[in-house]
């Protein structure tokens, strides 16, 4: 469909994949490439400046996250902080074992399956039916030869939020020298971390998820634990991470990640406002599922199933309007993989193939929650009549 049907402004509910970059934070961007454009591992002193902003922004993020700067090393992104991780901590001993969520983002999940690849011994943990991981079944697979446990903290997917303090204190008390990973991408900024009561080993963070560009992300990896390098150059990032910094994406991300914590409670309290309205505009409909069960849930992800029409094809007939997902974006790249998530969690196939998430910002408005679902609920009508749904 051409562009010239599109409204003139799209109602966007696909936080979850990404959120606009604040203004200010794209300010910080532009300037940095405009004026300061400067690699700062030159020798000159505008250079040194800017290496400086680069401390400055790590000293800042360190408080954030409740740990020291020395702990954190920034990246291009989740995706690579995942990868780093957890191929940076293999030591190749034959005895080695791993356990992996079922609900990981697919850029752990990925290295799990190598992992597995290459002789590894590795123990998938299914989810109860609210998303949150089998911490019972996690324990049984525990043994002194685990090297790592790794266990997200909001999925991606159902919102669903694991208890990772309770799950780390029970890792813990079993075998101290489990290492413990955690992606962060969907609870930074929006609920409360602070990653040395979490007792994680590691956390990751993106930008792009808080109101920040694209392609820089960040990863807290605990005091003594020792990741070997995925990428190797410069010795930048203390050598745990070569290649020049993208100077201006850091500073735009932890100028945005202030903002986000600073306004958390306030943020998480209009969302779920927004949340719930959204809940009760689409009462009245029939066939809806709401795929959650009880309250550990953060309230900027949605996910709900349309009895007897295909989340894909109710997220196409909207594009014109509101902009929502099936699922995880990263996962859709992967036509093969059906809905790891929703399966691991019990779900049928009718509800899995029905699935889509909504995402919210606190940037969405009420009137756009209520214009959204007004779009939404008229597009699922007009499926089942064509489609001949009950
Ligand atoms: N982990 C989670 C939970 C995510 O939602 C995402 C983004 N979809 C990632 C990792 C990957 O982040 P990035 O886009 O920064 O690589």
């Amino acid at each position: 469909m051409g562009q010239e049907k599109r409204k003139e402004k799209m109602i966007y509910l696909d936080n979850a994949a990404t959120t606009k970059p604040y203004q200010s934070a794209v300010e910080i961007l532009t300037n940095y490439n405009l004026a300061e454009f400067y690699n700062p591992s030159s020798v000159y002193l505008p250079a040194f400046l800017i290496k400086q902003q680069i401390k400055q922004a790590r000293n800042t993020l360190s408080q954030l996250l409740h740990c020291k700067e020395t702990e954190l090393t920034f990246t291009s992104g989740a995706t690579e902080g995942n990868n780093f991780f957890l191929q940076g901590i293999v030591t190749g001993r034959e005895s080695e074992e791993y356990i992996f969520s079922l609900g990981e983002h697919s850029s752990t999940y990925e290295v799990a399956n190598l992992l597995k690849q290459k002789g590894s011994i590795v123990h998938f943990v299914s989810l109860k039916a609210n998303g949150q991981v089998n911490v019972e079944e996690l324990l049984s697979f525990l043994n002194q030869n685990t090297r790592l446990v790794s266990v997200m903290h909001v999925n991606n997917e159902t919102g669903a939020i694991n208890d990772i303090k309770n799950i780390v204190a029970k890792v813990k008390q079993i075998n101290p020298k489990t290492l413990f990973h955690c992606d962060g991408v969907q609870a930074f900024g929006k609920i409360e971390v602070n990653v040395k009561d979490l007792g994680v080993d590691s956390y990751i963070i993106s930008a792009h998820k808080i109101h920040a560009p694209k392609g820089v992300g960040a990863i807290f990896i605990k005091s003594g634990v020792f990741v070997k390098p995925l990428i190797l150059g410069g010795g930048q990032e203390e050598n745990r991470r070569s290649g020049t910094e993208n100077v201006g994406g850091i500073l735009a991300m932890v100028h945005s990640a202030e903002i986000m914590n600073k306004n958390l409670t306030d943020h998480f309290k209009k969302v779920i406002e927004l949340n719930k309205r959204f809940v009760q505009n689409m009462s009245n409909l029939e066939g809806i599922e709401w795929n959650r069960v009880g309250e550990e849930y953060s309230p900027y992800i949605l996910s709900m199933s349309v009895r007897g029409i295909k989340g894909e094809i109710l997220v196409h007939s909207l594009e014109n309007e509101v902009l929502i997902s099936t699922g995880s974006s990263c996962s859709s790249n992967q036509k093969h993989s059906g809905n790891r998530v929703l399966q691991a969690m019990g779900f049928k196939k009718a509800q899995i193939e029905g699935n889509i998430r909504i995402s919210f910002s606190e940037q969405t408005t009420i009137e756009e929650i209520d214009e959204a679902s007004k779009i939404i609920g008229n597009a699922i009508t007009k499926l089942k009549q064509k489609m001949g749904v009950k």
